[in-house]
């Protein structure tokens, strides 16, 4: 979580603000939503924290329509607020998290999918976000520049979301495969970044074709 928030500051840094004004690598989003949304889902993960220290329930969003509606509203901020806000929510989230106690960590919530994991869950689900909007931001990071480590277990991750797509992939750089349950099975090769790319849903040359459309996922 800390390397990807500062993956994602750096190349934050390095982006003029009128590039934050174009497309980013989501559909229908500028730069600007993708930052807003960055930094609005801190402040989610830290209603999670909320209710993995008071054990009372505080979802991430009030609504599905709530949530998209603050991220075009805060999309029109100016853009030295919106790399304030980014930093000052991340920052904000640490030290929630660092209040935790070993007991807190281990207390039921619930994600926005609906999914049912305990606080601990929360570190992973801010590293995926702010790994794969760094690549998002289209400015100079890719997926092989996102850790090996990383790039692996978010491939796990996905792959068991997306139970039913029927995948084989294998990795040409690095002895290791995962299956995606389905009742065909495509073989996808590629490498570690490029199926992690793939499988997230965003454009990749680092995978052979043809392979199946994913939508876009996170
Ligand atoms: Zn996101």
């Amino acid at each position: 979580m800390a390397e990807g928030t500062t993956l994602l500051l750096a190349a934050l840094d390095a982006l003029p603000d009128n590039r934050l004004a174009e497309d980013c690598a989501l559909p229908g989003w500028s730069g600007k939503h993708l930052v807003a949304h960055v930094a609005l889902n801190a402040e989610a993960l830290m209603n999670l924290a909320t209710w993995a220290r008071t054990g009372v329930e505080t979802p991430m969003y009030s609504s599905p329509t709530q949530r998209d509606t603050d991220i075009a509203t805060q999309a029109g901020l100016p853009v030295p607020e919106l790399r304030d806000r980014v930093v000052e929510t991340a920052v904000a989230l640490d030290a929630s998290l660092a209040g935790l106690t070993e007991q807190q960590w281990h207390q039921a919530i619930r994600t926005r999918q609906g999914r049912e994991v305990t606080g601990e869950e929360i570190p992973w689900m801010r590293a995926r976000e702010v790994m794969v909007h760094a690549v998002d931001l289209n400015a100079a990071v890719g997926f092989d520049d996102l850790p090996g480590d990383f790039l692996e277990s978010l491939i796990a991750d996905i792959a068991g979301k997306r139970a039913g797509a029927g995948l084989e992939l294998v990795a040409t750089d690095r002895d290791v495969r995962w299956t995606v349950a389905g009742d065909t099975k495509t073989e996808v090769s590629g490498t570690v970044a490029g199926l992690a790319a793939y499988l997230a849903g965003r454009e990749t040359s680092d995978i052979g074709r043809p392979a199946p459309e994913l939508d876009a996922w996170l």
